[in-house]
């Protein structure tokens, strides 16, 4: 891929009204553009983070057995009244007339629309435990939308809903979603805690919030600097800040809440009457799980964590590109055939490269490299390439190390060097 076709824009200014890190520098790295208060639009370099975080949600998630759907994300009124939620919800639910003047809302979690497409399809106990899940765009009317992606009225999520026989089997279900979303939260690098929190709107018997630590977190949460258990700082009745389970100090920190998991048990089967024939031949309600992931937010979570003055630090795992193949002049003809070649072999052997064939000096390509935060810079310079090898330094920590280049029938030396660097 060529920088100068990718659309990008940077800003070496930190917009005004900007608090939160991950709100400044999505802005200033091209990788979002406001579009009005709480909408944004992913530009391609900020849409192939989306698109990276979004495939391993979605591969962790069908390794989990659970079933992609797609609901749709205008739904009646009437669906969320039969739930009495509708009345419920109160300003942050964004309504809208149909010609027909039918009342439609944009949907900010979807337990209804999940229920009756079960109730449709469910009789028999044999086709229990089932989890369906979705990735879209849900909306809630903020009051005040801020800290950009963090808390915008558009954003993109996933929802999955569990349908079990029992308590039991709702414990089993939740047990291994649990155990995705912390799965999930490793792979993208993430510092968080895990606290039990209200059910609020959704209802029903119990839930846990998934924090990550961010120091304009809008949550405080009180977390134990021995064993990691947290808490909400308003579960705090004691004098003195100290863990429950293992008496080591407590810390306030603040936090984005990354993902929320919810078992509901009968709120909303009840209400839809999502029953199943037992193995006895009994009608029995259906015990329900929800489990929500922010995608948009889970970016700006892994900027607030990753990021020091230059700009941003993606991980390897949801980096737009993991390879920046930065040519510091693409006059030389050498200069210019072996960025081609770089840029090629990484290509074929699978890997995520961009290469910045813009007419810039090296300097302003270096710090829009480390502003956008690609993973590696391939620098090739004259120097180097008397010698045969480029110099690769990696973002995290700058650390440099020359790299032997080949030719296309002699590609294995280079890469062995950058599969060596990407295991260290
Ligand atoms: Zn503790």
């Amino acid at each position: 891929m060529l920088y100068s076709k990718m659309l990008s824009s940077t800003s070496k200014e930190k917009p005004a009204g900007t608090e939160a890190v991950s709100h400044s520098l999505s802005i200033m790295a091209g990788l979002v553009s406001p579009v009005a208060s709480g909408f944004y639009t992913f530009s391609p370099m900020g849409q192939r983070v989306i698109n990276k975080i979004e495939s391993l949600v979605r591969k962790a998630m069908d390794d989990s057995g659970a079933l992609e759907i797609a609901m749709p994300t205008m739904q009646p009124a009437a669906l969320w009244k039969q739930s009495g939620r509708f009345e419920t919800y109160g300003k942050e639910m964004m309504q809208l007339n149909d010609r027909e003047g039918r009342t439609f809302f944009l949907a900010p979690t979807q337990e209804e629309a999940a229920v009756s497409f079960v109730k449709d399809r469910l009789n028999s106990y044999k086709q229990l435990p089932v989890t369906v899940y979705q990735i879209g765009k849900k909306f809630r009317d903020e009051k005040r939308p801020r800290n950009g992606i963090i808390r915008a009225k558009e954003f993109l999520m996933k929802d999955a809903y569990s349908f079990d026989k029992d308590l039991d089997g709702l414990d089993k279900s939740y047990t291994v979603m649990r155990g995705v979303y912390t799965g999930l939260f490793n792979t993208f690098s993430l510092k968080y805690a895990t606290v039990s929190a209200e059910t609020g709107e959704m209802g029903g018997r119990f839930s846990e919030e998934f924090m990550a630590f961010s120091p304009t977190g809008e949550d405080t949460i009180a977390r134990c600097v021995k064993c990691n258990m947290a808490e909400k700082p308003q579960e705090l009745q004691r004098e003195e800040l100290v863990c429950k389970q293992c008496n080591g100090k407590l810390e306030i920190c603040n936090a984005i809440e990354i993902g929320h998991i919810f078992k509901l048990g009968t709120r909303y089967s009840v209400p839809f009457d999502l029953t199943y024939q037992s193995e006895e031949g009994q009608k029995k309600q259906v015990e329900m799980g929800c489990y929500g992931i922010g995608i948009t937010r889970m970016m700006a979570a892994i900027i607030e964590q990753n990021n020091d003055a230059k700009g941003i630090i993606w991980p390897v795992s949801v980096a737009p590109f993991q390879f920046a193949v930065i040519p510091i002049s693409l006059d030389n003809a050498a200069i210019r055939a072996a960025s081609e070649w770089v840029e090629r072999t990484l290509r074929a052997s699978g890997y995520d490269v961009i290469l910045d064939d813009r007419d810039l000096s090296g300097g302003k390509k270096f710090k829009d490299a480390d502003l956008l935060g690609f993973p590696y810079k391939i620098i090739i310079g004259e120097r180097g390439l008397r010698d045969g090898k480029v110099e690769i330094e990696i973002r995290r920590d700058d650390t440099k190390t020359m790299v032997p280049i080949g030719t296309d029938s002699r590609s294995g030396q280079f890469l062995e060097a950058i599969e060596t660097l990407m295991r260290a």
